[in-house]
């Protein structure tokens, strides 16, 4: 089964269509229909890793100041226990805990599931972040999750390499800061040859712009770990705002994406903040 990494932008990316959510289509049209979708989200970044494990998971409006419409969004896809304690024996012995009733299927998991999977009808269950263990663990627990991928399940982590919310400026709604660029297209350098040295990044001199919290870079370092020596394909590469890269990686498939679609990642309305809890 493929696996994926998609930069989701800000949650209007769900309500719109621009270059990056066609190739979010792209990506859901050309994948063999799985049996479950795992999505490493970066708005699900707490103080341990769990997996959703309810079997009818609530759709999470993780967000304020947004327009209704975004509020009134459902993605009533079905949950699957039985997958919750798959993804707990695969990671051992890293503790994965099953969460029955706290979390569901947040904005960075539904705005791309939308348009990859917009039926809702295949299973998605989530895995969380946990925020106190370091880069070399969430590597090593994407590489355990390779049983999975054998296995009928999509793997998709979902959040931006580049997230810089305080640098964003709204007068370069699709294009990168220098620092935003650099970085991006080292990273991109890395994950088409050898993804499992994705870790490297750390040391690199825009690391502390590129990333100042780690939620939104971890889901990269699952699909980078899944991936190991195995090069992943660009998807479609951009940036929004200046400081956000809007870039999308596939592993194990290669879809004609680019040119499919056009426009830059959505704008966040008026008056609405941009802040860490937010977008
Ligand atoms: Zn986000």
């Amino acid at each position: 089964m493929p696996a994926a990494f998609l930069g989701h932008g800000n949650p209007m990316n769900a309500l719109e269509r621009n270059r990056y959510t066609e190739a979010w289509r792209v990506f859901g049209e050309s994948v063999p229909r799985p049996r479950a979708i795992l999505v490493i989200s970066a708005h699900w970044y707490t103080n341990a890793t769990a997996v959703t494990a309810m079997p009818r998971p609530r759709t999470i409006h993780d967000f304020y100041g947004f327009p209704q419409e975004l509020f009134d969004v459902e993605y009533p896809a079905p949950g699957l226990p039985e997958l919750a304690y798959q993804v707990a024996d695969v990671c051992q012995p890293r503790w994965v805990g099953r969460d029955i009733d706290s979390w569901g299927i947040d904005h960075g998991t539904w705005s791309v599931l939308l348009h990859a999977f917009p039926d809702a009808d295949i299973p998605v269950v989530q895995m969380s972040l946990n925020a106190f263990k370091p880069t070399d663990q969430h590597l090593e627990l994407g590489e355990k999750l390779r049983p999975l991928r054998e296995d009928g399940v999509l793997i998709v982590g979902s959040g931006n390499i580049v997230h810089n919310l305080r640098a964003v400026n709204y007068k370069m709604p699709d294009s990168p800061f220098p620092w935003a660029q650099r970085f991006d297209d080292d990273a991109r350098e890395i994950l088409t040859s050898r993804p499992s040295d994705i870790a490297t990044l750390d040391g690199h001199r825009d690391y502390d712009l590129a990333v100042p919290t780690p939620d939104h870079f971890w889901p990269l370092l699952y699909i980078a770990g899944l991936a190991g020596d195995e090069p992943l394909q660009p998807l479609v590469q951009g940036h929004a705002a200046g400081s956000i890269s809007m870039a999308a990686y596939t592993l194990g498939l290669t879809c004609a994406s680019e040119g499919r679609g056009d426009g830059a990642a959505a704008r966040l309305p008026e008056d609405v903040p941009w802040d860490e809890s937010n977008v």
